[in-house]
């Protein structure tokens, strides 16, 4: 910035004496004093004079020559002299050069430097934002109904979540028809997702599908050194909203502002709850019919502060997961279309070596391949440009845990498998929405139960189905690979399953020898998370026949799901090669599996 400042300076300089030397009153000819010419005269020296206004060019009757100015403003002798002694005299017109020019001449650096100033200050400000004077001004950028591009069909591989947003679609676009019947719409939409995965271009695309405005800004964009900018910036963005409804405003990353209050280290962040409650203040001032949807979007909803999550509010919530193979594959297809392809390149091979890939990492996939052709000078990408494309992507330090190698991928399907077939055995379990081998966070695989409702208390026989499904996974392998190839991909479900059995005998008053006694207190987790056991002054002995009700309860659950899955081995290996296969499969899917009628429906088609 100061380098930069310097070299205006100088720049500015250069130019003043520039301008200095094109001054055409300027000139290499002597100047002379008044009374030498004077004397010059009366001596008969003088032959010719030019007179422009008190300025007098002399030519001497030896050639030389020097111009001289006359001291005041008026020698009325001079002209007398000037005849008298025979000298050639020449009155020049007032200077042809206009006033204008020669004010704009002398004043130009003026102006330069008083310019580069302005710049300067300007680009001061500019720091931090649209600088100091609007910093209470909203940050959002909106994109007019003509400025969106996207559609859904640039968004693939989230169906579900495509399904359940384009209710949205036809409210924004005729919000009068749903208003006359009293319809209501969601004024928040909260979409929740891994990095890359579509979020952003989702909200995009309900916005260029209902040809409406779309607002965007960060939660971060709240947060900023000014104490009380957070919340004006929420008031005014709604404000602008209001203007152009129906319109969707889209905040990304809602959780830098969207935090629990009240809890965690380093106490509150004042500034963060004001403009929390600002936005919940706004969200429900204005009326769901008034056209304005609020979609936010996060990686983490566990840490949003639950008012956002009331009625009213973003109470739709709609899972953007990672692709499966199928998604993947019509994810490459849309970014290939961009560029020239060669004919033997297989999207859905490509597919089913990116588990684990986001859409935004598929888009970076195909963008790496197209750098890697063009360095080589090709004119279409080719295969070899995406598997070199690939590793490059693999490499980065990211996505080297989350891609799985083949045998992984075998071990956690029939881990999952373990888990889904167990629990469709056991009595009272809830039904199995889907199971997934595509890996999220820690975990290599997922399979989702779907409860049936809000579940206040739970039976007996209900918690020994969910320990023994529990067990399931590792069980499964154990099984296939033996005791040896067990992996430690199980210690959540170990966790979970001794802590219920735990509860089940010191809480819950489960165990028909120890009886319906409270031998803990529950765990307190309100501090810090840190959990703080009290024990409730038990005997030595009890908490030894404690330790064995608890192993009984488990052992007698483990052997349960070793003898389900072992009578299964068939459905066990149909179902792995299933997830292998689609890597997400559905409630529909699993139903098949177990019925054993699932090769025979896939033969069909
Ligand atoms: P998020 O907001 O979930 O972090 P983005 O919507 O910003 O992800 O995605 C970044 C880019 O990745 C998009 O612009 C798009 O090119 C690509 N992308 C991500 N998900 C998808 C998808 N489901 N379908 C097509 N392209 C996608
Ligand atoms: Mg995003
Ligand atoms: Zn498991």
């Amino acid at each position: 910035m100061a380098k930069n400042l310097i070299l205006w300076i100088v720049i500015a300089i250069v130019l003043m004496s520039l301008f200095q030397s094109f001054n055409p009153n300027e000139s290499i000819v002597q100047k002379i004093d008044y009374s030498t010419f004077m004397n010059d005269l009366t001596n008969d020296r003088i032959k010719e004079v030019k007179i422009f206004e008190r300025e007098i060019d002399v030519k001497k009757k030896d050639n030389g020559r020097y111009l001289t100015y006359i001291p005041l403003k008026e020698d009325p002798k001079l002209l007398d002299t000037l005849l008298e002694r025979h000298v050639t005299i020449i009155g020049e017109p007032p200077q042809g050069q206009s006033i204008l020019a020669t004010l704009f001449i002398s004043w130009f650096p003026m102006f330069l430097l008083i310019g580069v100033w302005i710049f300067f200050m300007r680009q001061i400000q500019g720091i931090g934002g649209k600088g100091a004077m609007s910093f209470g001004k909203s940050k959002a950028k909106m994109l007019s109904k003509n400025e969106i591009k996207t559609t859904f069909d640039d968004v693939a591989g989230c169906d579900e979540a495509k399904e359940e947003v384009k209710e949205l679609v036809e409210y924004l676009r005729e919000p009068d028809r749903f208003k006359k019947l009293g319809g209501k719409i969601p004024k928040g939409i909260l979409m929740i997702g891994p990095p890359g995965t579509g979020k952003t271009l989702l909200a995009k695309a309900i916005a260029g599908e209902a040809r409406v405005p779309f607002f965007t800004i960060s939660g971060s964009d709240f947060v900023e050194m000014f104490v009380g900018v957070g919340a004006s910036r929420v008031r005014d963005m709604f404000e602008q909203a209001k203007k152009t409804s129906p319109c969707i405003i889209f905040i990304d990353e809602i959780d830098a502002v969207g935090r629990q209050r009240g809890t965690g280290l380093g106490g509150g962040h004042d500034e963060r709850e004001q403009t929390l409650n600002q936005m919940l203040v706004e969200m429900d001032g204005f009326e769901g019919n008034e056209g304005i949807i609020v979609i936010a979007a996060t990686n983490r909803p566990d840490v949003l502060d639950p008012a956002l999550l009331r009625p009213g509010r973003f109470d739709r919530q709609v899972v953007v997961g990672l692709p499966d193979v199928r998604g993947r594959e019509q994810i490459l297809k849309i970014h290939m279309k961009k560029i020239p392809i060669d004919s033997k390149v297989d999207a859905s091979i490509l597919a089913r070596g990116t588990p684990g890939f986001s859409g935004a990492d598929l888009s970076n996939l195909v963008n790496e391949a197209a750098i890697f052709a063009a360095r080589t000078n090709q004119s279409v990408v080719r295969m070899e440009d995406f598997e070199k494309a690939k590793d490059k992507i693999m490499m980065g330090s990211e996505h080297r845990s989350m891609v799985m190698t083949e045998e992984q991928r075998e071990l956690t399907a029939y881990h999952e498998a373990g888990h889904a077939i167990v629990g469709k055995i056991v009595p009272e379990q809830d039904p199995i929405h889907k199971i997934t081998i595509i890996p999220r966070g820690r975990s290599l695989g997922t399979t989702f139960f779907l409860p049936k409702g809000d579940q206040i208390s739970i039976s007996k026989q209900k918690l020994e189905s969910q320990i023994s499904t529990l067990y399931g996974g590792r069980l499964a392998e154990e099984i296939i690979y033996g005791s040896q190839k067990v992996s430690t991909g199980s210690s959540n479900d170990i966790k979970t399953a001794t802590n219920l059995a735990r509860n089940m005998v010191t809480q819950w008053g489960f165990s028909e020898k120890l009886g319906p006694l409270l031998y803990a207190e529950e765990e307190d987790e309100i501090f810090l998370g840190r959990s703080v056991l009290k024990s409730n002054h038990i005997s030595e002995k009890t908490a030894r026949s404690v330790d064995k009700e608890v192993k009984e309860i488990i052992d007698r659950n483990y052997e349960r799901a070793r003898n389900i899955l072992k009578d299964r081995i068939e459905i066990l290996h149909s179902m792995k090669n299933a997830l292998m296969k689609y890597e997400t499969i559905n409630a529909e899917q699993i139903e098949d599996i177990m019925n054993q009628k699932f090769e025979s429906s896939e033969n069909k088609k």
